[in-house]
């Protein structure tokens, strides 16, 4: 259930429905708008509707939550959230864009990787320490050694740090070193993993499951939001369907769809979607063009040699001709590609 409160309303007004709800053990999300303010009362229903509030001359209206997730919900919050990352931020006017390798391999693959993304005017570092591989006879990660070297690579470049946390014990580690936490789409529904998640205060890249439809989705990221994170990032990346020239079908009408259903910034990675870097500068460009807050982009200095993903990713000079198209098409919704601070 929502409160809408009136224009105007002071600070003590909306203390005084705060400790009500408080008082009868509501859980409570407060959320000041610049038009509006909005107090999500957690909970029993019913006992929200039995509390009398709508009499106070504070309060607009109660509306309830029909859908099953409610702090993810625009309903519960009516203004886009824009979080800043590092200086940096998401979900407003700027695209952020992540870009580097599937997997760190080295520090020399790291570091050239690195300069490349930041040449090319980049904000965030992507690779992964922890790999989820379909085989178990792939490469696994270089765990936290490939954290190091991310790390060191911020160092140097100023670039923000992302990286995949595949099970709950590599939370911790993970959040020593990089700057948003990265759930994987085979571990979207990894309750436990979110959970874990959601008792930090770091942003959480949450991408879609391969086959989940867009409410488990929201869903997955309520249970990060319901634990005390708010800061949650949602990003499609490719849906199975019965199409086999692509890696994965791009679902873009879920962005204007997650627009509409919540107020969290979304993004999308044309690299795991398509499977192929010769399709991922036309869907990167089509998703700046229908709204996604950022992108994430596998990019590797030489892809021929990558020990994972090579034929997805860009080389720098690919991904440094596709950032130049990129300020052209922000430009088009009246935004603008977000840079290093
Ligand atoms: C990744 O980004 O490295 C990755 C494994 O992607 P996904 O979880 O979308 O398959
Ligand atoms: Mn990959």
């Amino acid at each position: 259930m929502i409160i809408v409160m009136n224009p105007g309303v002071q600070e003590e007004e909306i203390n005084q429905v705060v400790d009500k709800l408080k008082k009868v053990g509501l859980g409570v999300h407060l959320s000041v708008g610049e038009q509006r303010t909005i107090i999500g009362a957690i909970g029993d229903r019913k006992l929200v509707m039995s509390m009398g509030l709508e009499a106070l001359p504070s309060v607009e209206k109660l509306v309830p939550i029909s859908q099953p997730f409610k702090l993810v919900s625009r309903d519960f919050k009516p203004d886009n959230s824009v979080f800043s990352i590092g200086g940096s931020s998401i979900g407003g006017e700027e695209i952020m864009v992540m870009a580097g390798p599937c997997a760190v391999e080295s520090e020399e693959q790291v570091m050239e990787t690195a300069y490349g993304v930041r040449a090319a005017g980049g904000q965030v570092l992507r690779g992964g320490a922890f790999k989820p591989r379909t085989s178990p006879y792939s490469f696994q990660g270089l765990e936290e050694e490939g954290l190091k070297i991310l790390a060191r690579a911020r160092e140097k470049t100023g670039l923000l740090i992302v990286t995949e946390v595949t099970h709950p014990q590599a939370v911790e580690v993970a959040n020593e070193y990089a700057d948003i936490l990265q759930v994987g789409a085979r571990n979207m529904q990894n309750y436990y993993l979110l959970r874990e998640l959601s008792r930090l205060q770091k942003p959480v890249l949450l991408k879609r499951g391969l086959s989940a439809t867009i409410e488990e989705w929201l869903m997955a990221a309520e249970y990060i939001m319901a634990g005390g994170n708010y800061q949650v990032i949602l990003c499609e990346r490719g849906i199975r369907t019965f199409e086999t020239y692509t890696r994965f079908t791009l679902d873009l009408s879920a962005i204007p769809v997650v627009k509409q259903l919540s107020h969290l910034p979304v993004i999308v990675d044309p690299s795991h979607s398509t499977g192929n870097w010769r399709f991922v500068p036309a869907m990167s460009r089509a998703a700046v063009a229908c709204g996604a807050d950022g992108l994430i982009i596998e990019v590797h200095p030489h892809p021929a040699e990558a020990l994972c993903d090579g034929p997805q990713s860009l080389t720098l000079e690919n991904f440094s001709d596709l950032m130049q198209d990129l300020r052209k098409t922000a430009a088009v919704v009246d935004k603008r590609l977000g840079q290093v601070v």
